[in-house]
């Protein structure tokens, strides 16, 4: 199983320099190689192929450019606009809207990856090939081979290396209990065992902060020093509710993995319902996505299971007796005239989306049907 760290570097002046011209001279080379499959195409009727690129890569190497570039940095960039292309031929294919590779302008080119070799970890240090060794804050111990490491420039113009390592596989183990988590409106999320977890305070604080500073932004003449200030400090708070929001989602995730077997997820459409303007900032806010994917990962390495199901319904069913409750995104409590039930809305959803996990866990495909 692959995982990632991600520690904060310290480069000095001159180190920065080179790293800033290493990322300048990639975008420059993704850039090129864009235009040239753009004309081998245009003009000729060819695809070029990422082989292809390489070995010209090779030879125009040999005239001196790109000097002071590890080539497996170089080569990544090519890879990456190789990447780019399969997935824009895969839209076309799937009938989807393609969107057409893009140049990178200046400052959309924020990464490059040595891919295999040319860097080493000891201690406190980072060494890169042609760049060399960069004073790294390791917060943490890194298990595994290392088999990639990806240097990363933030808006802030922080850099960071993200080391991504490869370690055995945790086997499964026999499970006993699972929990269904539902992703609220009220609250960011309702366990099946009817804790709900709200959103800590200090990040609505920040939001207004945020929207304070993007207004004064954009109140700010183009080209002004003073709008490179507003700039800066809306970029701040962009980062720091980031790493807020980051921080909680792990504690969520962790207390998830920690505390069953088995986690059930609502497999939600999040491109769908980002259309939905109404819903789109709640589900940016709550960062559905990346719970389940902070989630995921530490299942794996616990040997525990994520299972995502295709819920219809689960906050209409009553999770006691089963019958449809119909009910609006205004009403709070779930009251089952039936059965007598009642609970949190989201609490009887995530008890619902519980169910639905394990019925599919059961057998196969049952997941998919209305329950
Ligand atoms: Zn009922």
């Amino acid at each position: 199983m692959k995982t990632a760290c991600k520690f904060r570097l310290y480069p000095t002046k001159q180190q920065e320099a080179q790293l800033d011209l290493t990322l300048e001279i990639c975008r420059h080379l993704y850039n090129s190689a864009l235009a040239d499959r753009k004309n081998a195409y245009e003009v000729e009727g060819i695809s070029r192929t990422y082989e292809d690129q390489a070995a010209m890569l090779t030879v125009e190497k040999k005239d001196g450019n790109f000097r002071g570039v590890f080539s497996q940095v170089l080569q990544d960039a090519l890879k990456r606009l190789d990447k780019s292309f399969k997935a824009f031929f895969r839209r076309v294919k799937a009938g989807r809207e393609p969107g057409y590779p893009r140049f990178k302008g200046q400052g959309w080119y924020k990464s490059f990856t040595y891919p295999q070799v040319g860097f080493k970890l000891e201690c406190s240090k980072l060494t890169l090939s042609k760049i060399g060794s960069i004073r790294i804050f390791k917060h943490r111990e890194i298990k595994g081979k290392i088999k990639t490491c990806t240097i990363k420039k933030n808006k802030l113009g922080c850099w960071y290396a993200i080391l991504v390592t490869e370690i055995n596989d945790v086997p499964q183990i026999e499970p006993k209990k699972a929990i269904g988590v539902d992703v609220g409106l009220k609250s960011m999320v309702a366990l099946s065992t009817g804790e709900t977890v709200q959103y800590p305070r200090y990040y609505i604080l920040a939001e207004q902060k945020l929207a304070v500073a993007q207004r004064n932004l954009s109140r700010k003449k183009k080209g002004s020093s003073n709008r490179q200030k507003a700039k800066l400090k809306v970029a701040r708070l962009h980062q720091k509710i980031q790493n807020h929001r980051d921080e909680f989602l792990h504690q969520i995730s962790r207390k998830l993995v920690d505390s069953a077997d088995i986690i059930v997820f609502e497999n939600l459409n999040i491109l769908g319902m980002l259309k939905n303007r109404h819903l789109a900032k709640h589900i940016q806010d709550h960062a559905w996505g990346k719970l389940i994917q902070f989630t995921q990962s530490k299942a794996a390495k616990a040997g525990k299971v994520v299972e995502l199901v295709v819920a219809r319904y689960t906050s209409q069913k009553c999770s006691q007796c089963g019958i449809i409750v119909p009910k609006t995104l205004a009403v709070r409590v779930h009251h089952c005239p039936n059965c007598g039930l009642e609970m949190d809305r989201d609490v009887n959803a995530s008890l619902n989306i519980r169910t639905l996990g394990l019925r599919g866990r059961a057998c196969g495909d049952a997941r998919a049907l209305d329950l």
